[in-house]
């Protein structure tokens, strides 16, 4: 079920307004916030002009009338408090395109949404999306009928939802702006930037009013893969880089987590279980003070990397496979390891007494004998948009 989304075309005074139920279900005594004034207050009574009040699904026309007075405008939202919209000028989407001629980033569009009509830029194409294989492939341009995740910056902020929140109010089509023929149809991902301040200082303290502090999206940078395969050096970097970037990051690496939280656990499958549970739950709370986590762990198994990342919203959790065959990694052999696991004096090591189980579909992938460290950190960088 959609949360409540209701778009106001009309204010009678500051708790009496009419408008569209554009998702969810309204309830009398639901607790709403007004958008983007961030103000809440509740349902005091619905009319909708065929049906009882107390309750209403999508689609309808109703008054509404508030319990409290709130700051609200014609194209403002009222919506279910505890799952609200989003504020910003800047997002990553998804788009279908429909013009004759190729899409080239940098050209200015009619953006129209339910959330208000802008002028819009894309400023990048991310990528390509395979209409057969959904495979991502670097692209310049999309062509009639490509899809490819964009980066669009409008001229004013809008109210939106993240395509995984609520759909109505994550879609929207571009149109040229001399003809208004549509040349493409697309979806919000997620947010690039938040607009302002201002929106969010009626609401309580929460992860995105952490994040718009530091100016930044929080994420999880999972890194995973054998040991020696250069988790840890390109962890590094891309702490270095971050830093250097004003961004507030933290490194949660295998060596600096068993020494201290984790010091009870061993290698054995139940312990590394354990510990990448700990791991996770630890990044999320991280994650929730807005920080951009950088997570250097083996996490050997497909079933604990997915537990990992069931804990995160999807544009948070970034699985990165640092890709290094088992002979390389024992050549590197940077803390001689592989040697002392030879010997038979490390057991249950990874490789050689117990499995490694790539990922499948990682976010990014890392051949770190075609790309230096320099280079894998800046793809890593770049992909997670942080
Ligand atoms: P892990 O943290 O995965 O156990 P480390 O980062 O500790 O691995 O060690 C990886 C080793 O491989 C380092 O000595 C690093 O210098 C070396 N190395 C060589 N090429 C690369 C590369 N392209 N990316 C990362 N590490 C590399």
């Amino acid at each position: 079920m959609e949360p409540m989304r209701f778009l106001v075309t009309e204010v009678e005074s500051s708790n009496r307004v009419r408008g569209v139920l554009v998702s969810g279900k309204v309830n009398r005594n639901d607790s709403v916030v007004a958008a983007p004034s961030g103000q809440q207050t509740s349902i005091l009574s619905i009319k909708d002009y065929n049906k009882p009040d107390s309750s209403v699904e999508a689609k309808s026309k109703l008054d509404i009338e508030l319990t409290y007075s709130v700051k609200l405008s014609p194209g403002d939202f009222i919506t279910a408090a505890d799952l609200r919209t989003e504020f910003a000028d800047q997002f990553e989407a998804e788009i279908k395109w429909l013009g004759h001629n190729n899409l080239l980033p940098g050209r200015t569009y009619s953006f129209k949404a339910i959330g208000g009509n802008r002028e819009a830029t894309i400023s990048r194409l991310k990528y390509r999306i395979d209409s057969k294989s959904n495979q991502q492939i670097a692209a310049k341009i999309l062509a009639t009928n490509d899809k490819g995740i964009v980066n669009i910056a409008l001229t004013h902020p809008i109210i939106y939802d993240s395509t995984s929140i609520c759909t109505p109010t994550a879609t929207f089509t571009l149109c040229e702006k001399d003809t208004e023929n549509t040349i493409a149809t697309g979806t919000i991902r997620h947010g690039l930037r938040r607009a302002s301040n201002i929106h969010w200082q009626a609401l309580d303290v929460d992860k995105q009013s952490r994040a718009a502090i530091k100016q930044q999206s929080p994420r999880i940078i999972w890194l995973t893969g054998l040991s020696g395969s250069g988790k840890s050096t390109i962890a590094n970097l891309i702490e270095k880089k971050l830093i250097a970037k004003g961004r507030h990051s933290y490194l949660l690496d295998g060596d600096n987590i068993r020494h201290g939280l984790n010091k009870d656990l061993g290698f054995t499958e139940a312990d590394r279980v354990e510990n990448i549970r700990r791991v996770a739950e630890t990044a999320k709370l991280m994650l929730d003070a807005g920080l951009i986590v950088i997570a250097s762990f083996i996490s050997p198994f497909r079933a604990e990397r997915a537990m990992a990342r069931a804990l995160f919203k999807e544009q948070e959790f970034i699985e990165v496979f640092i890709d290094a065959s088992l002979k390389v990694c024992e050549q590197r052999d940077p803390k001689g390891l592989y040697k002392k696991a030879r010997a038979g004096e490390i057991e249950n090591f990874t490789g050689i007494d117990s499995p490694y189980e790539k990922p499948l579909r990682p976010e990014v992938l890392i051949n770190t004998l075609e790309l230096t460290v320099e280079q894998a950190a800046d793809l890593i960088i770049d992909f997670a948009d942080c």
